[in-house]
């Protein structure tokens, strides 16, 4: 399974050069995963994919592949951004990477030469990889050993690839 943006730059089955049948792909504005303390109410398309495809589909692997460049990551950085509509569903959506972005925002603030938001589209994968331990049959799985998760991260710009590697806690160019 992956996980991706809406983002039409940053299509899974092109940058994996995958055909029909080969990837389970889930999108959504910046490839957020929500906690499931946030999923007690409302109806989910994230967590129903999800739930799909590790209970039904038993997929061996998700991974979290996050873009350079990314709107949904930029519009939640800018402070000058309006709501869309009066219920606002992405402001809502893009808040959560708020947790993502408390450990980087001090850091950012007083070094500008620094990369604002490719740090957080970064950080949002790492994020939403611990949210998806938040769910038990995801736990269960990665426990089992029928599931493994990763982060990546895309930069549209020269087409390079990066891989969360967990034990260094770096993205490192594929
Ligand atoms: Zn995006």
């Amino acid at each position: 399974m992956l996980v991706g943006c809406c983002d039409s730059r940053a299509a899974p089955e092109i940058i994996f050069d995958a055909g029909p049948g080969e990837i389970f792909v889930m999108r959504n504005v910046a490839n957020i995963i929500p906690h499931k303390s946030s999923q007690d109410h409302g109806i989910h398309g994230t967590t129903a994919a999800i739930e799909f495809a590790v209970n039904g589909l038993k997929v061996e692997h998700i991974v979290i592949m996050g873009h350079g460049r990314c709107g949904g990551v930029k519009a939640y950085l800018a402070e000058d951004s309006e709501p869309l509509s009066e219920s606002d569903y992405i402001g809502q959506w893009s808040g959560q990477l708020e947790a993502a972005d408390n450990p980087i925002r001090f850091k950012a603030m007083n070094r500008p030469e620094l990369d604002h938001c490719g740090m957080l589209e970064r950080t949002s994968i790492i994020h939403s990889l611990e949210n998806l331990y938040s769910y038990r049959f995801v736990k269960d799985a990665v426990a089992a050993g029928t599931l493994s998760l990763h982060g990546a991260w895309f930069d549209i710009s020269d087409g390079e690839l990066e891989y969360y590697e967990e034990e260094k806690g770096t993205f490192i160019k594929v």
